[in-house]
């Protein structure tokens, strides 16, 4: 019985591709055009394989991702070990809910803590639902430990921040394309400027629970705050009684050169978000991990998640975070990275306005003289590397963590030819 089951499935598989095959870019394109939202607006390329830092698309022509599905994919596309952990635990059991006990859940939070010196871990699946998550955590802590009056905490946020798309999420964004017609919003949110620790301070109040900030802020355009920025939030933060949550869903895990971009201010943060490469881009995992009592205000039944913590994905976050270690993938998102943003800042343009990054996070930006930074990016297609711009005048390279020198050479060959043509 299971064997034809697999049987049917690969035929189908067959059957689907030899149709894809048949079919032109153009019909693919119309076919995603006419029966899908129209809420993203992607390159025209459309892939069909994936293997380290490479990519395929229908036609057979290879690029160099260098974008990573926004850092899920640290490790590589389809990483063999993960790939494995994945059908492995599929073949045995894939979702328990958390109604019961599985064999998974347990050394998951344990490698998780260990490898992150964190306390405890609240697993769920989107980046998004872990935001979420932290802002309820947050409240309850704020009222039942900090003794806050029912319903008045406050959060504090930061402008042009990425948090996720829900509607509390966006309804603190300071960017009109993801809030605009979107209201309602869930109140209790206050908006600083990024970088300054001082405005920070200044907007903190007795009913301030938390303090929500990306360590870079990537959406935005790789913005870097001044050096010390994290250290004086912690310093503030600990001063007032507020919980500093870091949103690390992009970039942590390695991208910035070390396991948490924390760890660049000498810091721990009191909560740490992570999501998107914590499953190596196979499966969406997300966790809130605590330092704290925070996560200790949660009982049973106030919070929770059909899928969050399921065996499946708990199996191939614990391959995916293995991965991360024995390939000292950290230590080659630092060495290649700063080798990398070197060699980018060689490349003398007058339309160039600033090259900066951290790790294998790293923006280009440009002059608005230059005409927006998309351009680049279908050029940079053409020749084979895949980018995305954001925010206009700025372009990302943050490619898988497994590249080599070898490919960074490959890659600023092409880069510097558009970017001088
Ligand atoms: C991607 C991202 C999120 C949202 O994650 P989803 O999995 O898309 O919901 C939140 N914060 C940051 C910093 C991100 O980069």
């Amino acid at each position: 019985m299971y064997e034809n089951v697999t049987g049917m499935v690969k035929q189908n598989v067959h059957k689907r591709r030899g149709r894809e095959l048949s079919m032109s870019i153009k019909d693919i394109i119309n076919l995603e055009e006419t029966y899908g939202a129209h809420n993203y607006k992607p390159l025209d390329v459309i892939l069909s394989r994936g293997k380290g830092i490479w990519v395929w698309d229908v036609d057979g022509k290879r690029y160099l991702d260098c974008l990573s599905a926004y850092s899920a994919v640290n490790q590589g596309h389809c990483h063999p070990k993960i790939l494995q952990a994945l059908i492995e635990q599929a073949h045995k059991m894939t979702l328990t809910s958390r109604a019961f006990r599985n064999d998974q859940l347990g050394p998951f939070y344990e490698e998780l803590c260990k490898l992150t010196r964190s306390h405890k871990v609240l697993p769920m699946n989107s980046g998004a639902e872990a935001v979420e998550s932290v802002i309820k955590t947050v409240r309850k802590w704020g009222y039942q430990v900090k003794g806050i009056p029912a319903g008045q905490a406050e959060i504090i946020v930061c402008d042009n921040n990425f948090h996720g798309r829900t509607i509390t999420i966006v309804g603190f964004s300071t960017d009109p394309m993801a809030r605009d017609n979107f209201g309602p919003f869930t109140p209790g949110f206050k908006i600083v400027p990024f970088g300054d620790a001082q405005a920070l301070e200044r907007a903190i109040t007795p009913n301030t629970v938390g303090f929500l900030v990306e360590p870079i802020q990537g959406e935005a355009g790789v913005i870097i705050p001044p050096e010390g920025y994290l250290a004086a939030a912690k310093q503030i933060c600990q001063k007032h009684n507020v919980v500093l949550i870091l949103d690390e869903i992009q970039t942590g895990l390695g991208r910035t050169g070390k396991m948490l971009a924390e760890e660049h201010d000498g810091i721990e943060a009191d909560i740490t978000l992570i999501g998107k490469a914590l499953s190596g881009g196979f499966y969406p995992v997300s966790a809130v991990l605590s330092n704290t009592e925070v996560l200790g205000t949660l009982k049973p039944g106030e919070h929770g998640s059909t899928f969050g913590g399921n065996p499946l994905a708990c199996a191939v976050a614990r391959a995916a975070l293995k991965v991360l270690q024995e390939e000292s993938l950290v230590e080659n998102a630092a060495e290649t990275g700063r080798y990398f943003l070197n060699g980018l800042k060689q490349i003398k343009n007058p339309l160039i306005r600033q090259v900066r990054g951290k790790g294998l996070m790293i923006g280009v930006e440009f002059y608005p003289d230059a005409g927006g930074a998309r351009q680049y990016c279908y050029k940079l297609m053409q020749e084979g590397l895949l980018c995305k711009d954001t925010h206009e005048d700025t372009i990302r390279f943050a490619p898988p963590l497994v590249i080599t020198r070898e490919d960074v050479d490959w890659a600023l060959e092409r880069i510097e030819k558009v970017i001088n043509a």
